[in-house]
């Protein structure tokens, strides 16, 4: 983390601070678009209405995601670029631990960002990056936004898709595959259309994903049981809740 910005642990915003110039350092670098910075801030707003914390009911949610993810025929890991600049290591892990390929996926798609974040992602140890090929299509999108690559997303049963904009969510969820978003808004089209909506920040809810697949792992019954339990609706209606009542420190 040597381009990290020197924020004192102590800060009372220490994450929120480190998490601002990692999405600023991604815009400098390449890997984040200009709109990133604003959807950053929105999700800053909910995560302080949340308390900064990773809720039981997402915990939930994100042992369900590992089960899944572990459980899957095909799964693939979408980076876009605030996911990259957040969590570029954090998800060539939790691609090792559960065999999901990574899948670079832009809303604003440019080749040179696409290189570039797969490039990050290779520097964080990644070995296959895929993302370039775009030979597959997502129906019911236009050209730009449907590309992805037919033998990642497009063959895919389950997508894990951080911070994916709704109307993709959408496309994706007609296509059959099981959705796992990560939104801070529970309210956002693509929590709402998830199988497994995370309402939790991207920088706690990949590590903890990754720590529940780790448990998991070769245990199909529990894999069975962290999915079965989960129930999307409530995790969501659990989430507002506590965005709208919670108290704030
Ligand atoms: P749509 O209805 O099309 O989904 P939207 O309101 O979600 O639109 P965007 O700004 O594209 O519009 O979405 C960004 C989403 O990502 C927001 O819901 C925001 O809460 C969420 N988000 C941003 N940063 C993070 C983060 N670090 N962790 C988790 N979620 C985040
Ligand atoms: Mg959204």
């Amino acid at each position: 983390m040597s381009d990290d910005v020197e924020v004192p642990q102590s800060h009372p915003r220490y994450e929120s601070l480190l998490t601002r110039h990692r999405i600023e350092a991604g815009v400098d670098r390449g890997i984040t678009s200009r709109q990133g910075l604003i959807a950053q801030g929105r999700g800053e707003a909910f995560d302080y209405l949340l308390g900064e914390r990773t809720i039981d009911s997402a915990d939930r949610a994100e042992r369900a995601a590992a089960a899944y993810l572990l459980s899957a025929d095909h799964a693939v890991i979408s980076v876009n670029g605030n996911a990259a600049a957040l969590v570029p290591g954090e998800l060539v892990e939790l691609a090792e631990v559960t065999g999901a390929d990574l899948e670079v996926n832009l809303f604003n798609r440019t080749e040179e960002r696409i290189e570039a974040i797969a490039e990050y992602l290779r520097e964080h140890g990644a070995s296959d990056v895929k993302g370039l090929t775009a030979d597959g299509r997502i129906p019911g999108l236009d050209h730009e936004r449907a590309k992805v690559d037919a033998d990642g997303i497009g063959d895919a049963d389950v997508v894990l898709v951080p911070l994916e904009d709704g109307d993709r969510a959408e496309a994706l969820g007609e296509m059959g595959k099981t959705e796992l978003v990560v939104d801070l808004n529970p309210r956002s089209r693509s929590a709402e259309v998830a199988a497994v909506p995370i309402v939790d920040n991207i920088i706690r809810a990949v590590p903890n994903v990754t720590e529940h697949a780790r448990d998991l792992r070769g245990d199909a019954e529990a894999q069975r049981a962290a999915i079965e339990g989960f129930d999307a609706d409530s995790a969501r209606a659990d989430a507002e809740r506590t965005i709208r009542e919670g108290d704030l420190e």
